[in-house]
């Protein structure tokens, strides 16, 4: 297997699917070498068979605003790979979404649900609304809308669809509830669903959680604690929000948040009061995160992204290739020695090659954000099993799970010289069990 080849024949055959061609270039660049040492995953032609999803279903949704308007949307589910267990990814609400980003999602998903050591397999969806500005009852129609078609497509040992940008805890209880209707089932197919109805305690918080989990686990192996440090963090959604309490609740300082109309810069912290204004903006009013600015008199940067102020720590937490090259410069010569992902691929090529070159400590999102996957698995088990654990049950399993995906990145990336490439490690280790897996279960 050659990388340029592998994409190359992706490119002839998806034209303009950019974040798909870079999620597989990613990977595929990883596991070159290991892939080579084993001649028969090549005669089974494993790495085509891994690429290309086992599945897309595409649908119009058509929807009616409150003034009676009708719109209409698509939506989508890649279903990209099963060998490990029931599909399993999110499900995004973006203007921009479309099948690259889509196909991106769904082919990191499988290497991230396999190195959570849960049995999931891999897979995303969306639609290319917009749910900015819209009211209560329009979000209502357009998840009633968008399951009709889709509530076929999924279910528990099936595919179990979850959050992602766009989707929170009210997208994913008004999905539920009309699959619920219409399957006439209560299976629990989704998670992130509310406590009340099935959902798992310290779902919410998981990937957020779980991203300092794996920092902690990063900096011990350089003696670095987490006390003090100052922490830039972007986005200001569900994984920027539950990140930056739990950075708080460790002594560390965070001096940044964004959404996607600029950043705000607050030296002396965004501690747990203002963080507490932040979620009721963002999660209650719908708002921007200018208003922060107005409310506590600091910074607010429009159209920018908090890379250039200084700090030790950096955690993009908002979306795909967020962090450019020059960027991350910025951040190596401003002295920041740590970058750990909470979003889905937030570091560009370019950055990345960066932070490898410069040697300092740089977690993939598909390893450092895989809690919130960990505990919709463990959600599922919840479901399955028809019972509840408590939230100090969840958090425990979630922080072993965190603690085993550093230990396979660490198994498989260690460089001869002591430095471990976390890339290559969460590639790898990712990789290795879903091919055994697919060499085990013949040619499908
Ligand atoms: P949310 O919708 O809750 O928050 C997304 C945040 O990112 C918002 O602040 C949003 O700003 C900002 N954002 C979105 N798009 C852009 C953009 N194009 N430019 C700048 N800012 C943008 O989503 P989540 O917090 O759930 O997801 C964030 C990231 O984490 C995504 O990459 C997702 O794939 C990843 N992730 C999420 C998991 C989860 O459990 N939720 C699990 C694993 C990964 P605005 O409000 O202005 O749109």
């Amino acid at each position: 297997m050659k990388v340029n080849e592998v994409l190359e024949d992706l490119k002839r055959r998806f034209p303009n699917e950019p974040e798909y061609y870079q999620a597989v270039d990613e990977v595929v660049s990883s596991i070159e070498e290991v892939y080579n040492q084993h001649p028969e995953f090549e005669t089974n032609n494993l790495i085509e068979r891994l690429c290309i999803p086992d599945r897309i279903v595409s649908f119009r949704v058509t929807w009616a605003d409150d003034a009676g308007r009708v719109h209409t949307n698509m939506g989508y589910r890649v279903q990209h790979n099963n060998v490990l267990g029931p599909y399993k990814g999110g499900i995004r609400f973006h203007a921009s979404v479309n099948l690259s980003i889509l196909k991106f999602l769904a082919f990191e998903q499988t290497f991230k649900n396999s190195l959570t050591t849960l049995p999931m397999g891999g897979a995303n969806g969306g639609s290319d609304f917009n749910p900015k500005g819209k009211s209560n009852a329009e979000i209502m129609r357009f998840c009633q809308a968008f399951i009709t078609e889709l509530w076929r497509h999924i279910g528990p040992d099936t595919d179990v669809p979850a959050g992602d940008i766009g989707v929170g805890g009210r997208e994913i209880a008004y999905m539920y509830g009309m699959y619920k209707k219409l399957a006439r089932e209560n299976t629990g197919v989704f998670t992130g669903k509310g406590v009340e109805f099935g959902g798992s305690l310290i779902r919410p918080e998981a990937t957020g959680y779980g991203n300092v989990y794996f920092l902690q686990e990063m900096l011990v192996t350089r003696g670095i604690g987490i006390k003090d440090k100052v922490v830039a963090v972007s986005g200001s959604g569900n994984v920027a929000q539950y990140t930056v309490e739990k950075l708080n609740s460790l002594g560390a300082r965070v001096v940044t948040m964004s959404d996607s109309g600029g950043y705000i810069y607050d030296p002396k912290g965004i501690d747990a009061e203002k963080l507490e204004f932040i979620a009721e903006l963002k999660n209650l009013y719908r708002g921007r995160i200018r208003e922060y600015a107005e409310q506590y008199g600091c910074k607010y940067v429009e159209g920018a992204r908090p890379w250039y102020e200084k700090c030790d720590i950096a955690m993009p937490s908002a979306t795909q290739n967020e962090l450019t090259g020059k960027d991350a410069r910025t951040l190596l010569a401003n002295g920041c020695f740590a970058v750990s992902e909470g979003a889905s691929m937030p570091s560009t090529p370019e950055a990345v090659d960066a932070f490898h070159e410069a040697g300092i400590l740089y977690a993939p999102g598909k390893a450092a954000n895989a809690g919130g996957a960990s505990v919709s698995g463990l959600e599922m088990s919840q479901n399955a099993m028809k019972l509840s654990w408590t939230a100090a049950e969840v958090d425990e399993k979630l922080q072993v799970i965190m603690k085993s995906i550093h230990e396979q990145c660490m198994k498989y990336g260690t460089l001869p010289n002591g430095c471990v490439n976390y890339v290559k490690g969460a590639n790898i280790a990712g990789f290795m069990k879903v091919a055994r897996a697919m060499m085990a279960q013949g040619i499908l």
